[in-house]
């Protein structure tokens, strides 16, 4: 399995890379933020324990996010597109003891999608996703063309909790291009995303 990590600010461009990488290369696509969500819709144990810190943009604890993330891959035997992990460098190390522990487990490519924090801030404030399948949508779309059901905000989505967020990620989860530095290549989501998409092609031509 070869396993390709996304980086990015909130708001960067994970979900919508993840899922053109998923579409055109076939990598199954893991985002830790649709799987927690999907715990909360679920009620789950993890769903309640995890509801309050989600909601005002906090980490999950450590632990939870290996528990449900090896339990994903558990079930998985293609390559994989990781969305959303690691954001610290604790949780790069939890993966280095993954790929440990299941041989077959390999990161071929850790992908830093950099942007400018006030676009990512623009686009956090007014994206809309499917409650359903999670997938993301700008303000001026209404139905999931999907699932045709409508479109809602994400509860972590405010301004405030969009700087507190990026706070994070420039303290915790951007160190992890140094920890990454042998294996990182760098992709711009400033403008339309049919540019990023052709750098990712650059990056993965040849896995098609
Ligand atoms: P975005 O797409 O805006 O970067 P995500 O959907 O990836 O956001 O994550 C939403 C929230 O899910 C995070 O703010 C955090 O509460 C939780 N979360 C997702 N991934 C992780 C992780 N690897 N470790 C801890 N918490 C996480």
């Amino acid at each position: 399995m070869n396993i390709i990590i996304l980086i990015s600010s909130p708001a960067g461009g994970k979900g919508t890379i993840s899922r053109y990488i998923e579409e055109k290369y076939h990598y199954k696509h893991i985002s830790t933020g649709n799987l927690l969500r999907n715990e909360i819709k679920n009620n789950t144990d993890i769903g309640k324990k995890i509801k309050g810190s989600m909601k005002k943009g906090k980490l999950v604890d450590d632990n939870i996010i290996k528990e449900i993330l090896e339990k994903e891959l558990s079930n998985i035997n293609s390559n994989i597109v990781l969305d959303g992990i690691p954001r610290t460098i604790n949780q790069a190390k939890i993966l280095d003891e993954l790929d440990k522990k299941y041989n077959n487990f390999k990161i071929t490519k850790v992908i830093y999608i950099e942007i400018d924090k006030d676009v990512a801030q623009s686009r956090a404030v007014s994206r809309l996703v499917c409650p359903n399948c999670n997938r993301t949508y700008s303000k001026d779309d209404i139905l999931c063309n999907k699932c045709n059901i409508k479109l809602v905000s994400r509860n972590d989505d405010s301004e405030e909790i969009f700087l507190d967020r990026y706070d994070r990620f420039i303290k915790e989860t951007r160190p992890l291009l140094e920890y990454y530095k042998d294996k990182i290549v760098t992709i711009y989501n400033n403008n339309d995303v049919e540019d990023a998409y052709l750098e990712v092609d650059k990056i993965l031509k040849g896995d098609e």
